[in-house]
């Protein structure tokens, strides 16, 4: 049954951080776990998933939406002395209604994901512009280590080459598609590489990353998304229903619980797989569009395509590799 192959397929994909595919042709075993793949190290650098906790108020100020496209990767500094689980710490703590947020915080030892990169973040300056809404924010940690401690900093603005050289490389963008915080707004951020006049030579080091042979081997990341089954079922009250029956192996009796899940992962987009034909699909349809979240009719047998919702078909198919190539990002 290919369908399964498909199940077990994806599951690489579907890290829930969103992207974390490192190596990702390779089937994930269905046993696979978000808690075991919340590290991956890319050139030895640890790069862990400590998301900020999902409360109202975190949602308010520091998760504002979803981030449809990845066009950039920009760099700050923090200003601060302190560690990438402290920065961390501190927007998860903060509670003063600024609306302040990135996805990574590095330093010498390890690059820590706080937003899932189907969000994005506060960290631009420039509103609803491309910095906030479509830009990847990294924080630089150690800014303010001198002297003695300088060196903290100095091992921390290197393992950010690594991280902005994988996110790059996993969102098909070249060089140029680095960014520093002051190209949005003016702000004199990244401080510490601006002051040391040394943002050509930050970049030339991330060009370097992104070429050596472990980075230039990785497979790139499939968008983040996920593939879903609509099947029917009798539910708990004796009347027969939609469920959802997701290719991370889930299933959902009802929608609203599922539409949930998706947002807490940062999914933006779900494929539809397969349709029952007894079942209308299209107040379905329109529950999970009017919750953000794009749907996309990617693949069904060619004699089942339903004739109402043609817009919604991105391919028709009746094999399974063309299925698998498009999740894996191989075709667009
Ligand atoms: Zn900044």
């Amino acid at each position: 049954m290919y369908f399964r192959s498909g199940l077990v397929y994806l599951l690489g994909a579907l890290t829930l951080a969103g992207g974390y595919t490192a190596g990702a042709a390779v089937p994930a075993p269905a046993t696979t776990t978000a808690a075991a793949q919340d590290e991956i190290v890319i050139n030895g650098l640890p790069i862990r998933l400590r998301l900020v906790e999902d409360n109202q108020y975190n949602r308010r100020y520091k998760l504002p939406g979803p981030m449809t496209e990845v066009k950039s990767v920009t760099i700050h500094n923090t200003a601060e002395p302190f560690s990438a689980k402290q920065e961390r710490e501190r927007v998860n703590n903060r509670r003063d209604n600024a609306s302040v947020s990135f996805h990574f915080a590095v330093d010498e030892a390890e690059a820590v994901q706080i937003l899932p990169l189907g969000q994005h973040g506060w960290h631009a300056g420039d509103g609803n512009g491309n910095g906030n809404m479509h830009s990847i924010g990294i924080e630089i940690c150690r800014s303010q280590c001198y002297g003695r401690d300088e060196h903290l900093y100095r091992s921390a603005e290197a393992n950010a080459a690594v991280l902005a050289a994988w996110l790059l490389k996993e969102h098909r963008l070249g060089i140029d598609a680095l960014k520093k915080h002051q190209d949005w707004n003016g702000k004199y951020c990244p401080h510490r590489i601006l002051e040391e006049k040394r943002w050509q030579e930050f970049k030339a080091r991330v060009a370097a990353q992104m070429k050596n042979p472990q980075m230039a081997s990785l497979e790139p990341a499939a968008p983040l998304r996920e593939a879903v089954c609509i099947g029917t079922r009798k539910h708990a009250d004796g009347k027969t229903g939609p469920y959802f029956q997701s290719f991370s192996g889930k299933s959902f009796d009802m929608q609203r619980d599922y539409i949930a899940d998706l947002k807490r992962h940062g999914i933006k987009e779900i494929d539809v797989s397969d349709w029952v034909k007894d079942l209308d699909c299209r107040p379905i349809l329109k529950d999970f569009r009017d919750a953000g979240i794009n749907v996309r009719f990617l693949y069904v047998w060619k004699s089942s395509a339903p004739d109402w919702d043609r817009e919604d078909i991105v391919r028709t198919t009746n094999g399974s590799n063309e299925f698998r190539d498009y999740m894996a990002g191989k075709k667009k």
